[in-house]
């Protein structure tokens, strides 16, 4: 291995993503932003920051060649910093980045024992991740799709998720304006349904016909029997999926769901690794799997849509809040899944994280295009800059 090609530094930023509006719309009664600037929304249950954000991190080569990547900053981003300086620059320093599924498992040993198989562990190891296989595409000169083995799309099919509107004929004429655009999913929260999911779903099948997919995210609020009923009561407006139904620690009780279903069930926003895959595939609990790339990093995303793929269940990754970094890694690391049907468009984010990059992160009439040009084929440009912060 050439001396130069050693990984020699590592740096962790926060980046302020630009934003319209509070994420998931204005504040709701009793939804207050306290000191620490974290509101907790009712309806899931959740924290979030009032101000939308993310954590990047940059890996630089004795070269000067700089990798990029970026895992969930919206809470306590400084965790990501700690974990970085304290404990994964000083044992990955010297390594090359060709080596990044070593690696990763080697990251992932050292805090088995100490119960760290998720969370910001692992969001750590995932932003370390992207930014060594976005090292081997600069290194090689080829586009991150390559890398994985080749690409099966050039553009990705978007569905268009959440439909933000105070009423439910507001909603429809929403959800027909990106279908006008050449959509042709839309998904809305239960969470959010404040007329009541059944009206809402059977307002949308009317205004927007049969040939359109409408899917129905119901972060985890329903028990497995409430859930079971409430698809019966979907059943004429024939939903595409039905996502997150219970708990994501009931995993027999999901594995009951699907019995009684009569569509896909889908989960794995929250999922880091293969591991948090394998129980819910093997009990047939999941028929579409929905990685966060944020999450998992390339090298678990892969192995968690390949796992998907063994058990013939479908691949449509999720999309959260991010400075554009880990949503073009997800784009590359789709385009080259067969069994991957659509990418989660989450339509009022996306443009304000593609105003943070150089590079063609675009999403328009119903498809990602995929970023062009070595590694991820996109990098932080001067708003990217004038919103970052370095940590440490
Ligand atoms: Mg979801």
């Amino acid at each position: 291995m050439s001396q130069d090609s050693r990984i020699a530094a590592i740096d962790v930023f926060t980046v302020i993503i630009p934003q319209d509006e509070a994420y998931l719309g204005a504040l709701g009664p009793g939804e207050l932003v306290n000191n620490a600037g974290y509101l907790v929304r009712r309806g899931n249950r959740t924290i979030y920051p009032a101000q939308m954000r993310s954590a990047v991190v940059r890996v630089t080569l004795a070269s000067g060649e700089e990798g990029w990547g970026e895992t969930y900053g919206l809470v306590a981003p400084a965790v990501i910093h700690a974990l970085v300086s304290d404990i994964i620059a000083p044992i990955i320093a010297g390594r090359s980045p060709f080596e990044v599924q070593a690696i990763w498992e080697d990251l992932y040993d050292l805090m088995r024992v100490r119960g760290y198989t998720g969370g910001f562990w692992l969001d750590a190891l995932a932003a370390i991740d992207i930014a060594l296989w976005d090292l081997m595409g600069k290194l090689t000169c080829l586009p991150l799709h390559q890398l994985l083995g080749g690409k099966h799309r050039d553009r990705i099919p978007a569905y268009v998720s959440g439909l933000p509107a105070p009423t439910i004929p507001a909603k429809v004429d929403l959800a027909r304006s990106f279908i006008d655009k050449g959509y042709k999913a839309v998904k809305i929260a239960a969470t959010a349904s404040y007329d009541g999911v059944e009206r809402e779903i059977a307002a949308l099948r009317e205004g927007l016909g049969p040939d359109i997919a409408i899917m129905l995210d119901c972060h985890w609020i329903y028990t497995p029997a409430e859930a079971v009923a409430l698809l019966q009561r979907l059943a004429p407006y024939n939903l595409y999926f039905f996502e997150a139904p219970c708990k994501t620690e009931d995993v027999s009780g999901l594995a009951d769901i699907a019995a009684h279903a009569s569509i896909p069930i889908a989960a794995g926003e929250e999922w880091r690794t293969v591991f948090d895959a394998r129980p819910r595939l093997e009990a047939r609990a999941v028929s579409i799997v929905q990685p966060e790339m944020g999450h998992t990093g390339i090298t678990q995303f892969m192995r968690i849509a390949h796992l998907a793929q063994a058990h013939h269940a479908k691949v449509i990754p999720h999309a959260t809040i991010g400075a554009g970094i880990f949503a073009a890694a997800s784009l590359h690391a789709s385009s080259t899944v067969l069994s991957l049907s659509w990418h989660e468009y989450q339509h009022s984010i996306f443009h304000h994280s593609a105003s943070l990059m150089d590079g063609k992160l675009q999403c328009s009439d119903g498809y990602f295009a995929l970023p062009e040009g070595p590694g991820l084929g996109i990098s932080p440009n001067a708003l990217f800059w004038e919103n970052a912060t370095k940590l440490g």
